[in-house]
């Protein structure tokens, strides 16, 4: 089922038209008009990229941008705050938005398009199709969150469909949702090619999320502790320790300092198959999923050497 929001007032075509003619940036929120512009693009030989993206900006999503802009023509970034990919009793309606915000950042990057529907123009009465990736999509985030992967992949093939990129983009903060996007585009024979980019962090180490903007100083000052636990593993894994087990309760016991934590998972897994093996082998990435308060925070490293 898909969880509809009140509809937001359409940006009149004049007032569009005024924005892109200042700025040269182009914002499309009909489907068929950013297909009709892919197409031409297409046919003019040059290649898109698309950054697929729920908005409310950040660093980031810029350096997203930025990385894509090396291997391609024109940059698309979508601004779509995706009711498939939240559960019931999920933030969907507090997630935080802010458009104007979004197209000023867009524009400073030298993005040629925003692409920004409305939720009915993506999912309109009776959409019923719907892409899962079976086995990554139920374990680590999958298994708190059941339909999320579901609705990711979703929007995302939707968005390949809409934009035509070339190539896309996604950040290594959703590491598993990565992989399952490579995955399905493996599976499905997506002509697309999906890169990858580097987690941006606070200088306390805080990778960037749009939800960070829900803890309130306390909570925000203890968050670090993720990062500081998955620091924790890799010069762990570094001295030698290869079992599991005990790098993931020494994680745990830096995690549960912070008093209104709940740990979703800990999990170390295969970088390439998220399999969790008793011993690591050569590398492996450490992946953290905690509630502080309400805010579920993620994040991940490599163990390496
Ligand atoms: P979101 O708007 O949260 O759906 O994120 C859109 C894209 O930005 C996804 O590919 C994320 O992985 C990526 N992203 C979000 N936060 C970060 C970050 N701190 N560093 C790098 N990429 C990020």
């Amino acid at each position: 089922m898909v969880n509809f929001l009140p509809m937001r007032s359409p940006l009149s075509k004049r007032q569009n038209a005024e924005f892109s003619s200042e700025i040269k940036m182009k914002i499309f929120e009909d489907i068929p008009d950013m297909q009709k512009f892919a197409e031409s693009v297409r046919k003019s030989g040059k290649r898109i990229g698309l950054v697929p993206t729920m908005g409310y900006l950040h660093e980031g999503h810029l350096s997203l941008i930025r990385n894509i802009r090396k291997s391609c023509d024109v940059v698309v970034v979508s601004v779509f705050v995706n009711p498939t990919q939240f559960g019931i009793g999920e933030d969907l309606n507090k997630y935080p938005r802010d458009f104007k915000r979004d197209q000023e950042l867009c524009r400073k990057e030298n993005v040629d398009i925003v692409f920004y529907p409305e939720v009915p123009k993506m999912y309109p009465e009776g959409y019923d199709t719907y892409i899962t990736v079976e086995k990554f999509s139920g374990i680590m985030c999958g298994v708190s969150r059941p339909t999320h992967f579901q609705g990711v992949t979703t929007v995302v093939a939707k968005l390949f469909n809409i934009v035509k990129p070339h190539i896309a983009i996604f950040g290594e903060k959703d590491y598993q949702q990565a992989i399952i996007i490579k995955k399905m585009v493996q599976d499905l024979n997506f002509d697309i090619v999906i890169e990858t980019s580097p987690i941006i962090r606070e200088s306390d180490g805080l990778a960037l999320s749009s939800r960070n903007k829900y803890l309130n100083k306390n909570d925000r000052k203890n968050a670090v502790l993720l990062y500081q636990s998955l620091q924790h593993a890799k010069k762990l894994f570094q001295k030698g320790e290869r079992d599991i087990l005990i790098i993931k309760q020494e994680m745990a016991k830096m995690i549960l300092q912070i008093p209104n934590a709940r740990i979703d998972y800990i999990e170390i897994v295969a970088p390439d198959t998220l399999r969790s093996p008793d011993q690591i082998q050569e590398r492996a990435v450490a992946a953290v999923a905690v509630f502080i308060g309400k805010t579920r925070l993620i994040d991940n490293l490599l163990l390496e050497q």
